[in-house]
């Protein structure tokens, strides 16, 4: 699972692409921007999961750089 402080989330594709959603910590929201294309969001929950469904619909990035 990702920790709390976690400020960006970050996939590849099945090109070797990294594809980055920013986390920005807004109220009790936080504030998603794709870094590929102009999405943004303001979610209250999951944020990561959020960022995460972005990049597998929008950019098919499912690779978890930091999986072992
Ligand atoms: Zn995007």
């Amino acid at each position: 699972m990702p920790s709390m402080t976690t400020s960006k989330v970050s996939r590849w594709d099945q090109h070797g692409r990294e594809h980055v959603v920013h986390v920005r910590k807004s109220g009790v929201r936080r504030q998603l921007s794709c870094a590929t294309c102009d999405w943004c969001r303001a979610v209250q929950f999951l944020p990561w999961l959020k960022a995460e469904e972005h990049l597998a619909e929008a950019h098919q990035a499912t690779v978890d750089p930091t999986a072992a």
